[in-house]
């Protein structure tokens, strides 16, 4: 299988979401930590805070992350008003899937989006959900090394 992602985009701001919303997407599922938040962080940018606003007019908004810092997680769904569901043990997917059952969520109605081919984009490609690869929202800040295994990421396909 070629883990290509349906979709990539430099970050979460430069993704065409109107798009996305064209081609029938209703839900956006979005990674934690380097997607939609500076790694470590534990806080969302204002700017980010700000994207969510304005998507939430046109979807439904989840994270589903593999941290399993349970205080780091909380602190982060603290700042927001839709759900968070960690750790989910992406690429696997019987967590996700779990929820979306109860929520009444189809796989085709939602787009993964996140920067790690291996979780993020082989999750969504077993979920059977739409995916966009995004680089780190970070990037600017990322050392050499992570810089590189990145980039060795996104040649490998499994
Ligand atoms: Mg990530």
């Amino acid at each position: 299988m070629i883990l290509k992602a349906d979709y990539e985009a430099k970050t979460v701001f430069e993704v065409n979401y109107d798009k996305l919303k064209d081609s029938g997407i209703k839900v956006i599922a979005f990674d934690l930590d380097s997607t939609v938040m500076k790694s470590k962080s534990g806080e969302f940018s204002k700017e980010t805070l700000l994207l969510f606003e304005k998507l939430k007019k046109d979807f439904s908004l989840l994270i589903i992350s593999n941290n399993h810092n349970i205080e780091y997680i909380s602190k982060a769904a603290s700042q927001i008003d839709f759900p968070v569901i960690a750790p989910a043990k992406k690429p696997a997917t019987s967590i996700s899937r779990a929820f979306l059952k109860e929520q009444n969520i189809a796989p085709k109605d939602i787009v993964m989006i996140g920067d790690r081919p291996l979780t993020d984009i082989l999750f969504g490609k077993l979920l059977g959900c739409k995916t966009v690869l995004v680089d780190s929202i970070s990037w600017q800040e990322e050392r050499p090394v992570v810089r590189f295994v990145r980039k060795l990421e996104r040649i490998v396909n499994i």
